[in-house]
């Protein structure tokens, strides 16, 4: 039987209709109307009938960013599209007539490593999602962890720093304002305020204001400020990890995102400091972490195969 997983983000609602074994058997895209919140869900409905012709559709699972309620129907909360209980199973279900499940994307994207990806055969995992801030997915003894009120797992916004840096959820320190995309941009643009002869390659390389992809090539050649910044990640990323491993033992780590892409210039040091301020360290098996496997796709894949299990 199949599913179709709709995975709704900021510039794009991308769709496909996924087996059982978390293959995309087919896809399609739409642009977002970030403009207009209220008509995402007709967005929706319209890649899911393209999808569904002359297919056998059981359900639809759809991903977004944001709160979604415990019986996984209502966007309480999304900062992407300023929806406020948006009852977006409902609106999905009458325009499809499908059973409709509503998850947060970074779940979703969670349970797709977890069934399909780095998380396979591992039944306690954490799932951390870097990109401009960080997204969490916890998977418990095989079964998603969704917490008391649908709102669990918001690892980024754990408190890391007291009186630390302002984090768009209007609280200070959170950990997504030190160990994300936005945070590594903060980082460096902090060092070249204050010491640029150390930035000499960033500069040459960034225009007037310094991106993220920037910081990742500068690092690559070798720039003191961009590894450093890229250091620094490392360790607060590292110290997070150590802190949810105290609480929640996980065997292993997944770590995606879109800034996982440059992996290779802050995941050794992640494992080394992670393995360095580990309570219990020497006592304890260390969990490992790994690389997200399946890439932008996992949330739609997840969403679906959450459709199918609903
Ligand atoms: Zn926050």
């Amino acid at each position: 039987m199949l599913t179709i997983g709709v995975d709704i983000g900021g510039t794009k609602v991308a769709a496909g209709v996924v087996d059982e074994n978390g293959a995309i058997v087919e896809n399609a895209l739409r642009p977002t109307p970030a403009d207009r919140p209220d008509l995402v869900a007709e967005t929706v409905a319209d890649v899911v009938k393209e999808l569904s012709r002359g297919k056998d559709i059981e359900a639809v699972g759809v991903g977004a960013a944001g709160f979604v309620d415990e019986t996984r129907s209502i966007v309480r909360f999304a900062p992407n599209l300023a929806w406020r209980e948006e009852p977006l199973q409902k609106k999905i279900t009458e325009l499809i007539g499908l059973p409709v499940v509503v998850e947060n994307d970074a779940n979703a994207m969670a349970w797709a490593e977890a069934r399909f990806g780095a998380g396979r055969g591992e039944s306690h995992l954490v799932c951390v999602t870097i990109g401009t801030g960080i997204g969490g997915g916890i998977v418990i003894d095989g079964h998603l962890y969704r917490g008391r009120w649908g709102m669990g797992a918001e690892l980024g916004h754990m408190q890391v720093v007291p009186e630390g840096r302002l984090c768009g959820c209007g609280n200070l320190g959170c950990w997504e304002q030190y160990a994300s995309g936005n945070a590594l941009v903060r980082e460096i643009r902090e060092i070249v305020a204050n010491q640029p002869e150390r930035a000499a390659t960033l500069l040459g390389l960034a225009g007037e204001t310094i991106e993220g992809e920037e910081v990742t090539e500068a690092a690559r050649q070798g720039d003191e400020a961009a590894l450093a910044a890229f250091a620094s990640m490392a360790d607060w990323l590292a110290q997070g990890m150590a802190d949810l491993a105290a609480i929640l033992d996980p065997g292993r780590f997944i770590v995606g995102g879109g800034v996982s892409r440059a992996a290779d210039l802050f995941i050794d040091r992640t494992r080394e400091t992670f393995e360095r301020v580990l309570t219990g360290r020497g006592h304890r098996p260390v969990a490992d972490i790994r690389l997200a496997e399946l890439g932008a796709s996992a949330g739609l894949v997840g969403a679906a195969d959450l459709a199918r299990r609903r």
